[in-house]
C-alpha cells in the first residue's frame, strides 16, 4: 500500500467517524425531540406514501390551500371532522361557522386534540394549530371570532376528513 492509498484510507475512516458523531448530535436536537413526542410516528417517506401530494404539502410541509376552494368551506352537515392524516377527532360540526375567509372556520376544537405553536412566518405573528396526535399542520387560530368563544380556528379542508353523524 502506498502513501496515497494509506492517507485516503485515513480520510475515509475519519469522515465516517465525524459523520456518525454528527448524526448522533442531531438526535438530541430539541427540535427533533419535540417531534418525537407525537403518538403517531412516521418517517417523511411513509407520510408521502400514505397521503396524497396535496395532503402532504399541507399537513407535513405547512402549506395552505387556496381560499374558497376547499371541500368543507361551504359545508354544514352534522358530524365530526377528523385529522386526514391520523383520524383523530378534532372539531364537531356544531362549532363550525361561516368565517367568510375562504377556509372552514370553527369556534373551538375538541379539548386536548389540537396543539398550538407560535408562527412568525410571512412577517406575521400567528398561532399555528397542529393535530396533537400526529403533528399534522391544520391551519391557524385567530382571536377575532364572532361567537362567544372569540376564537376562529381557520383550518384547511385538506387537513380534515368529515365523518357524518350516525342516524
Ligand atoms: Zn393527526
Amino acid at each position: 500500500m502506498n502513501i496515497f492509498k494509506l492517507s485516503l484510507c485515513f480520510a475515509i475512516a475519519f469522515s465516517a467517524i465525524s459523520f456518525t458523531a454528527c448524526a448522533q448530535s442531531k438526535n438530541t436536537d430539541p427540535k427533533t425531540e419535540k417531534k418525537m413526542s407525537y403518538k403517531v410516528q412516521k418517517t417523511e417517506e411513509e407520510w408521502k406514501k400514505e397521503l396524497t401530494p396535496e395532503q402532504y404539502a399541507i399537513l407535513r410541509q405547512k402549506g395552505t390551500e387556496r381560499p374558497f376552494t376547499g371541500e368543507y368551506n361551504n359545508f354544514y352537515k352534522k358530524g365530526t371532522y377528523v385529522c386526514a392524516a391520523c383520524g383523530t377527532k378534532l372539531f364537531e360540526s356544531g362549532t363550525k361557522f361561516d368565517g367568510h375567509c375562504g377556509w372552514p372556520s370553527f369556534d373551538k376544537a375538541i379539548p386536548g386534540t389540537v396543539e398550538y405553536h407560535k408562527d412568525l412566518s410571512h412577517g406575521m405573528i400567528r398561532t399555528e394549530i397542529l393535530c396533537a396526535n400526529c403533528g399534522g399542520h391544520l391551519g391557524h387560530v385567530f382571536d377575532d371570532g364572532p361567537t362567544e368563544t372569540g376564537d376562529r380556528y381557520c383550518v384547511n379542508s385538506i387537513s380534515l376528513k368529515f365523518v357524518p353523524e350516525q342516524q
